[in-house]
């Protein structure tokens, strides 16, 4: 499965510009880490391997008080330079035209996900069933120009989905290995090559990505427990990092099947990765972005 944060320092020089052309290295470059990073480098940071210029997420330093900061991030005008830290792949999959796309979004081997949902949608009928009896779980987005043609800056209008993390892990086996456009992204990968697993984050990350990881254990937070309540459920998490916290209302969960009992089980969530403490923590994930996965599919996860 793809780590993230493969850019662990940047080159700065302020003085230098990127030659496309040459591709040389800046000479009297600096090292940066993301934690050093200062506004005034903004348009003159560079790839310590492609050169080419970068930016760091979030621009904005003051967002975090603990000093940790996101990452280093290639910018997408410069996708066409090849460019091993770029993760996982430099492209991803490319269309040799809109109609194939559109043809391959009809025969399941790619979605454009527009939007997980943040809130369960209403039934026609009014009716509220259990979560598991819920079909609407996927419904049309609006359409979406997506720059996955094989020529550059060629972009496809093409038909998107607004979908949930349990939708992903239904058909999981057979997901995997299908190509989705996330939101805010503009590349089309497989899902093997998307999922990060939250055992290699070391760092916040103010950009939501799609994570897996395994329930060491959850407990509801409350003295006197109660739906409402936080239920802390901890990842397995890096070495470096103290604990890793999904934190979200108990009832919340447990309609999804966390509970005291998912020690061992895998979730895959959408969201963004903030301090909590001394660890990390995902908090406030909306309905459709979160899930538990099926037992049967976890092996696909724990080779
Ligand atoms: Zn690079």
């Amino acid at each position: 499965m793809a780590s993230d944060n493969r850019i662990k320092h940047a080159l700065h020089d302020p003085k230098w510009s990127y030659d496309e052309v040459n591709r040389v290295r800046p000479s009297n470059a600096a090292m940066v880490l993301p934690s050093e990073y200062t506004k005034d480098m903004e348009e003159s940071l560079y790839c310590p391997e492609c050169f080419t210029p970068i930016s760091r997420s979030p621009k904005d330093k003051d967002r975090f008080s603990n000093g940790r900061s996101c990452c280093f991030m290639h910018r997408s005008s410069y996708r066409d330079i090849p460019c091993s830290l770029r993760t996982p792949l430099v492209d991803g999959k490319k269309y040799l035209s809109e109609e194939d796309a559109k043809q391959a979004i009809t025969s399941d081997q790619l979605a454009i996900i527009s939007s997980f949902m943040t809130e369960r949608p209403h039934r026609p009928d009014g009716n509220a069933e259990p979560y598991e009896q819920s079909a609407v779980e996927d419904e049309d987005g609006p359409v979406a120009q997506v720059p996955i043609g094989r020529h550059r800056g060629e972009t496809f209008a093409l038909p998107s989905r607004i979908t949930t993390i349990a939708g992903l892990c239904r058909r999981f086996d057979v997901n995997l290995y299908k190509y989705f456009v996330l939101p805010n992204t503009d590349v089309a990968r497989k899902l093997s090559d998307i999922l990060i697993d939250i055992a290699t984050v070391t760092e916040e990350c103010a950009v939501p990505r799609l994570y897996y990881g395994t329930v060491l254990r959850s407990r509801n937070a409350g003295i006197h427990p109660k739906p409402t309540n936080i239920r802390m459920t901890r990842l397995q998490a890096h070495p470096d990092i103290v604990d890793f916290t999904i934190k979200v209302p108990a009832g919340e969960q447990e309609e999804k099947g966390i509970n005291d009992e998912s020690a061992g089980r895998i979730v895959l969530f959408w969201g963004k990765i903030t301090s909590n403490g001394v660890g990390l923590a995902v908090s406030g994930l909306g309905w459709g972005e979160f899930a538990l996965l099926a037992e049967k599919y976890q092996k696909f996860l724990t080779v």
